[in-house]
């Protein structure tokens, strides 16, 4: 039986703020990172978009199938984590929404998304560097072991 494999981590500093009108989502999270120095963390975000793009991966296929959106979108829930690929931050995050007819949706979130509204809780964590590298079974970017 394969094993979960995990770094022990102690909370560091703890922002909380204001995401910017009208830029996107994903960028404005990792130059935040980049600027306050934060090479891992987690964070939450409450808000709104007026586009979103989420994406399922295909399995099989080992694609990402996105889809854009574009209209008035309450964030219902967006988490997600820091850590570093190719030498800088990257904001790894999934997102549920919901529309005007109160449907949820979601998935995994990508530029661009672009913000309406939205406030963020960012909490930093100190502890071995992450880094994501390509991962042959997946084919994805995951943490390396
Ligand atoms: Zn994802």
């Amino acid at each position: 039986m394969k094993k979960l494999i995990a770094s022990e981590f102690a909370q560091h500093r703890i922002f909380m703020g204001r995401l910017p009108y009208n830029e996107d989502l994903i960028k404005s999270m990792e130059n935040f990172c980049r600027e306050a120095n934060i090479k891992t963390g987690e964070f939450s975000v409450i808000g709104a978009l007026s586009s979103v793009t989420t994406g399922i991966y295909d399995q099989k296929q080992q694609v990402y199938v996105t889809a854009v959106k574009k209209g008035e979108f309450e964030i219902l829930s967006c988490t997600g984590n820091i850590s570093i690929k190719d030498d800088v931050p990257m904001a790894h995050a999934h997102i549920i929404l919901c529309g005007g007819d109160g449907r949820a949706f979601g998935g995994h979130l990508f530029s661009e998304s672009v913000i309406f509204a939205g406030e963020i809780v960012l909490r930093e964590l100190s502890g071995e560097t992450l880094l994501r590298v390509y991962d042959e079974t997946t084919g994805l970017m995951l943490w390396k072991q």
